[in-house]
């Protein structure tokens, strides 16, 4: 579903199966970040096709981080339909240090693809528009957010989600450095629709400042 010009929202709804929610920008570069399950890869080209949107146009996936429930279709897009896998350089590393284990925990292949792009903290071209990248560590050492200011949208992975924040207890997690990434995600401004990888998007200016202020009780 269309959410603001040019930003597509595909979250993730069923009580049986762990998928992340997805999220499509449109233009002359379309990004698909977290494209979550490969088994799950159908529906969700499903439901951006219904959209009017070509799985085919899309030229990069970008990770918010590595685990297998956010990218293990990655794969699918580079072989399929040749995009460029991308995430932090941090969070590549990681993958190939200790998030493979993550794969074999839950007993999938191990990913085949390969990252074509690492991404750092800055500005992000996608041709007719700039996206801000943020780092933000504590669910993994190189979990990725991104911040399109004229949209006013704020894609955060597994940071922060509505009422909720990433836990911390898998490999790579960080209590404190988590803390840290939400305040400093908190302090942005221009941001009206979070778009987490979990659950709802938290939809307005004073339901967006309401929601860091709650999560901030986490820590
Ligand atoms: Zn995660």
């Amino acid at each position: 579903m269309q959410v603001a010009p040019s930003v597509y929202f595909y979250p993730f709804t069923s009580m049986n199966e762990n998928n992340c929610n997805s999220i499509l920008i449109d233009g002359p570069e379309k990004a698909l970040i977290d494209p979550g399950h490969k088994h799950l890869w159908p529906a969700l080209k499903q439901s951006i096709e219904a959209d009017g949107l070509r799985v085919s146009d899309i030229t990069m996936v970008i990770h918010t981080h590595c685990h297998p429930d956010h990218m293990e279709a990655g794969e699918i897009l580079e072989f399929d339909y040749g995009a460029t896998q991308a995430m932090s350089l941090t969070e590549e590393l990681f993958l190939r240090a200790k998030g493979l284990s993550f794969f074999a925990w839950m007993g999938l292949d191990e990913p085949k693809g390969s990252i074509g792009r690492t991404l750092e903290e800055g500005p992000l071209d996608l041709g007719d528009k700039t996206i801000s990248l943020y780092l933000a560590p504590g669910h993994t050492p190189g979990s990725l957010c991104l911040h399109w200011p004229e949209a006013r949208v704020l894609i955060t992975g597994d940071v922060v989600f509505a009422r909720s924040v990433g836990r911390t207890d898998f490999a790579g997690g960080n209590h404190m450095e988590l803390a840290a990434s939400i305040e400093k995600l908190a302090r942005l401004e221009n941001v009206e629709i979070v778009l987490p990888g979990h659950g709802p998007a938290v939809v307005g200016a004073a339901q967006v400042a309401e929601n860091f202020k709650y999560v901030k009780n986490y820590f």
